[in-house]
């Protein structure tokens, strides 16, 4: 693929690159999927990059009133690395692409009442694209940018590598949902939080404040199936069931993980 840029722009990705000048780029992708699961995010280069364990950390930031810096979210990104390589022993991949674009908050996020738009993150296997808003570097954003890294990292586990057969062959023109979507976002979040508790990023008060919110958020809805939400979260009557995934599902992750840590004496857990 040619790509023709402004002059002195920097196509941050981990799609492979075959040449480069100032004004065009040609990367490389063997099949369409590995091309699509290869966002590239082109910007005036603010890029920074680090190694833990076995893998290169890349950052590419696009901060349109030059808030955030990429230099700037380092010193948060490179403990929540170091974080999932405790969790992982060996990290899934060697290299990885934090792509942030920060959105200034004074242009009106488009189509927000159709519901087809807002704020998130999406995660691939060699990269995470984050839509997040542009405000000065400070505490909130901080431990959001710290939360949302590492769950968009560990989707590395699920859906990425542990998913069904929909999720496998996923028809982007008709999406058939999977009965799982509680699992995918669940267990991620919670090893999300999980993480880092065990490299002393977060107290365990923290931790279990953190749990005691996801509880409180449960009652704002009423009985459903999860795996029938799951399967059927495109259609207005379970959409709004949707965000129950990142609070009761994350529960269902702690629980099971003291399931096992129960069952197995102690031995065979996550948590431990
Ligand atoms: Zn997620």
């Amino acid at each position: 693929m040619n790509y023709t840029k402004p002059n002195g722009w920097f196509g941050a990705t981990s799609l492979p690159q075959k040449s480069s000048n100032n004004t065009k780029d040609v990367f490389t992708a063997p099949n369409y999927t590995f091309l699509v699961d290869n966002p590239i995010m082109y910007s005036l280069p603010d890029t920074i990059s680090f190694q833990v364990n076995n893998m290169r950390v890349h950052v590419a930031v696009y901060s349109p009133n030059k808030m955030i810096t990429a230099a700037q979210i380092m010193p948060d990104l490179e403990p929540t690395a170091r974080a999932l390589d405790n969790f992982f022993g060996t990290l899934p991949v060697n290299q990885y692409n934090f792509l942030f674009y920060f959105a200034d908050q004074s242009v009106p996020l488009p189509d927000v009442e159709s519901g087809l738009s807002g704020y998130g993150a999406l995660e691939h296997s060699y990269c995470s694209m984050y839509y997040l808003p542009e405000a000065p570097y400070s505490g909130y954003l901080k431990q959001l940018i710290r939360d949302v890294t590492s769950h968009e990292f560990l989707h590395i586990l699920t859906p990425l590598t542990i998913h069904s057969k929909q999720i496998e062959d996923f028809n982007f023109v008709t999406p058939d949902m999977s009965q799982h979507l509680w699992m995918y976002e669940g267990l991620t979040e919670y090893f999300a939080h999980l993480i880092q508790l065990r490299s002393k990023l977060v107290t365990e008060d923290d931790f279990w404040k953190e749990m005691r919110n996801k509880i409180d958020e449960t009652s704002r809805f009423d009985n459903f199936s999860f795996t029938e939400m799951s399967k059927r979260v495109v259609e207005k009557d379970f959409e709004k069931y949707y965000t129950s995934v990142y609070q009761e599902g994350a529960l269902f992750g702690l629980c099971l993980d003291l399931l096992l840590l129960k069952e197995s004496n102690g031995k065979a857990a996550c948590a431990n």
